[in-house]
């Protein structure tokens, strides 16, 4: 199926240019290519040669663009089918797994519930995933052979290692070998906000953006960054990391061993911490504490007014420091937004700098999405 597996798909700039474009914005003409590629139109052809051979890019119809403005052209299209995608997204309790099309379109799901979550444990239930998504439909098998991992934490992507992550035992763990093994797939192991941003980058939100946010809120506070049209990870491979920006100097302690950081205040615990302390109510759920502040109760609102100011200096703090066009705001938090949104939002607008101030989009994600988010990393891991 595929024509020399051991070749990358795309093995010159140019390639990598106009297929990454032609993925993020659908069909163009060579002539709408070259410009906005910046290659000529002789390069641009050149490029698309072995994409077409290989199955990857097609001629659609030929269109006159106007009456009159001579020969028509033919755009050129992705055929979404010519190969299929798998991501896997490991949360703390379950696994969420989809198939994706070359243009990160989701055509099956699939979750497993976790119980041992030691990395073994996890790798052999994501096999049985992985086996049970490519048996959706005859066609994935043959045309599958990247899959892409996303999971909370510090993740070295290029070594396919997580050095840490909350799920226990969870150190410096080879996992994406590990996954290679159990799967024979090719693996790419990625954090899972910054998977998220990526797909959002190139399908999302963020399309055609040089300067991008995306910011998660809900049990952590993190985000990803785009800056000149490409994620950051950061000479460490750690960047972005919003929840652990000092707001308060005289804040709580952190989980990190800082002080008063945009997570210790607005994490979903953190809420819940603070209202059960406030109230004397140790027993507190959050369910029950949300209920209290839309009702009225002073001491939980309070403490959602608390974290929403922090996460708008936080979000401020970030757009001061890169400028993106916009921020896109997700994660499970939103469904408690409307006991944040105003705090968020006047202490994003008092801490922005001048012209940095820019729009926050609201977006929620359901799980498939952080599931399509590590699909991408794997469609992201065609174009080197
Ligand atoms: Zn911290």
């Amino acid at each position: 199926m595929f024509p020399n597996p051991s070749r990358p798909l795309v093995s010159a700039p140019a390639e990598t240019a106009v297929l990454a474009l032609l993925l993020a914005e659908g069909p163009l003409s060579r002539v709408e290519l070259a410009r906005r590629t910046g290659l000529s139109s002789t390069a641009v052809t050149k490029a698309a040669k072995p994409l077409i051979e290989d199955g990857y890019l097609f001629e659609l119809p030929p269109e006159r663009t106007a009456p009159g403005a001579g020969r028509p052209v033919n755009p050129l299209a992705v055929s979404p089918d010519r190969e299929f995608f798998v991501g896997v997204k490991i949360s703390a309790d379950t696994l969420y797994g989809a198939v994706c099309d070359l243009r990160a379109q989701v055509r099956t799901t699939a979750g497993r519930p976790l119980g041992d979550r030691g990395p073994e444990a996890v790798c052999a239930l994501l096999a049985e995933l992985v086996t049970e998504l490519l048996a959706a439909d005859p066609a994935y098998r043959p045309r599958t052979r990247h899959l892409g991992i996303a999971v909370s934490g510090d993740v070295d992507r290029p070594a396919g290692r997580v050095r840490y992550s909350v799920l226990p035992g969870w150190r410096d763990v080879p996992f994406a070998d590990m996954a290679a093994a159990a799967t024979g797939l090719t693996v790419t192991l990625e954090n899972d906000v910054k998977a998220l941003t990526a797909a959002e980058h190139w399908f999302g939100e963020g399309i055609g953006t040089e300067y991008f946010a995306l910011v998660t809120i809900g049990a952590g506070i993190g985000s990803g960054l785009v800056v000149n049209g490409r994620p950051i990870a950061g000479a460490h491979g750690v960047a972005g990391e919003l929840g652990h920006i000092g707001v308060d100097p005289n804040g709580p302690r952190c989980h990190c061993g800082s002080v008063g950081c945009v997570e210790a205040i607005a994490s979903t615990d953190a809420v819940l911490g603070a209202i059960r302390r406030a109230s004397d109510r140790p027993d507190l759920d959050f369910a029950a504490a949300v209920r209290a502040a839309r009702a009225g109760d002073r001491i939980a609102r309070d403490a959602f007014a608390r974290a929403g100011r922090a996460i708008g200096v936080g979000i401020a703090n970030l757009v001061n420091l890169i400028g993106p066009e916009r921020v896109v705001v997700t994660g499970e938090g939103l469904d408690t937004y409307d006991l944040l949104d105003t705090h968020i939002l006047h202490s994003y607008a008092a801490h922005c700098f001048g012209a940095a101030q820019c729009p926050l989009i609201l977006r929620p994600l359901p799980w498939e999405e952080w599931a399509r988010g590590a699909a991408v990393v794997g469609i992201q891991a065609l174009l080197p």
